[in-house]
């Protein structure tokens, strides 16, 4: 029987025996599942010799929870996360068509988990299109909840769409061209100062240089400059001793070991990222920039199959594998497991088991770089021998 992960002024609480829900996921997602769940047990058994050990609680969404109980997303899901603070998914079908909730927007909404956190970091031996793909190695914090992703938008024509062009041109002498569809960009002081905070608190607590506040406040000046603006102000405020900002005067030639807060505009960011991204490390950043960025980077270092992702509020947190369900490879055994595990070893890691985290990391680094792989890799790797999604697990024990 395992004991409640608690969370306590600001802190996790984790128990020897937390137990921990997982989704396991549609498609492929049973196979890297399966895959994941036995790196993480042999890990945390050879780690903590036995002393800790994770209780697995099976929660349903998806495909399995509407042939099982008729439902996509069942409130118990729901429930059993809420109760539980941490859990981990694999991915789940996208219904076309149907009116239902999507379990990330659901989630997101119930534990306000406002931070999409995207590590993005080079395996060594994976193809890259890079010629050094290795000084990529950026932890991009993505403001998971406002922006122009809150959900406030109309059709064009829409009566809705209509009046709010009506109001802007009426009161504020706004040029809209009639007819427009809308969408609004709130972004406040509020949800981008807790966002910055958390990415600063991350770097400081993990040793990383800098902070870049990535915006296009040159042109949206209240909203993306907003974001600048309340940056800088939280890291003098909150962590003015740990922080120092990037023009400061007084810096001189050195930091002090302070995390060195900087920004750059968005589409410079994009060409940083190629041209010098080792001047990078922890990347704060609204929603829309931050999903973008996050692919992009992803790409850098060899694409999506290895990249893991958490959504963390204060308390509760979701980490999951950030590809689809990829049906076709459902059930065959085949699929890379990567994305899974790597977000296994980011909730290890934000539950205070680093130890664990890195060991998983270091497994998976050492069997990638012994070239046993799964198809998706060894099909672009040369001199890699193919092996299946559960022969990838027992490769990355053995490196453990
Ligand atoms: P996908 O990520 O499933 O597949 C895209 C391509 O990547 C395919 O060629 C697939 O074979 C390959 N691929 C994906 N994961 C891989 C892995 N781990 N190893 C090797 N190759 C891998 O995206 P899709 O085909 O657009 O979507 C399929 C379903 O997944 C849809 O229902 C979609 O809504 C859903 N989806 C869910 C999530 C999620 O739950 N987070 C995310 C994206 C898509």
């Amino acid at each position: 029987m395992g004991d409640r992960i608690d969370f306590r002024d600001g802190r996790w609480i984790v128990p020897d025996r937390p137990v921990i829900p997982f989704i396991e996921g549609d498609g492929t997602g049973p196979d890297i599942w399966r895959a994941a769940r036995r790196v993480f047990e042999a890990t945390v058994q050879k780690v903590s010799d036995g002393k800790r050990r994770v209780e697995w609680l099976e929660v349903l969404a998806g495909e399995k929870a509407f042939k099982t109980v008729g439902s996509w997303l069942p409130d118990a899901t729901l429930d059993t996360i809420r109760q539980h603070r941490v859990a981990i998914k694999g991915p789940l079908t996208t219904p076309v068509g149907g009116g239902i909730r999507s379990l990330n927007v659901s989630l997101r909404q119930l534990l306000d988990l406002y931070a999409c956190i995207r590590p993005v970091r080079y395996f060594e031996g994976v193809p890259s299109p890079m010629r050094e793909p290795q000084k990529l190695d950026v932890v991009i914090f993505r403001e998971n909840i406002e922006d122009v992703y809150s959900g406030v938008e109309y059709r064009a024509q829409s009566s809705e769409a209509d009046a709010v062009i009506e109001f802007l041109t009426e009161h504020f002498k706004a040029k809209i061209r009639p007819g427009s569809a809308i969408g609004i960009k709130p972004m406040s002081k509020f949800g981008s100062q807790r966002l910055v905070a958390k990415a600063i608190q991350y770097a400081i607590q993990s040793g990383r240089k800098s902070v870049t506040l990535v915006h296009k406040g040159n042109i949206m000046k209240f909203t993306e400059g907003g974001f600048r603006e309340w940056g800088y102000e939280v890291a003098k405020q909150r962590f003015g001793e740990q922080t120092v900002p990037e023009e400061d005067p007084g810096r001189g030639k050195g930091d002090g070991g302070r995390v060195v807060i900087k920004d750059r505009i968005t589409d410079a960011m994009f060409a940083q990222l190629v041209l010098r991204p080792d001047d990078y490390s922890v990347i704060a950043a609204p929603n829309l920039n931050g999903d973008l960025l996050s692919d992009a980077a992803a790409a850098q270092v060899g694409g999506l199959g290895l990249a893991p992702g958490g959504n963390v509020g204060d308390g509760y947190a979701v980490f999951e594998a950030t590809h689809g369900t990829a049906p076709k490879y459902a059930n065959l055994n085949k699929i890379n497991p990567s994305s899974v595990i790597l977000s296994g070893a980011m909730m290890f890691e934000e539950l205070g088991w680093s130890d664990v985290a890195a060991a998983i990391v270091r497994g998976l680094a050492g069997a990638i770089k012994a070239r046993r792989v799964t198809y998706d890799l060894a099909r672009l790797m040369p001199n890699a021998t193919e092996v299946s999604t559960s022969t990838f697990a027992d490769c990355i024990i053995e490196h453990v």
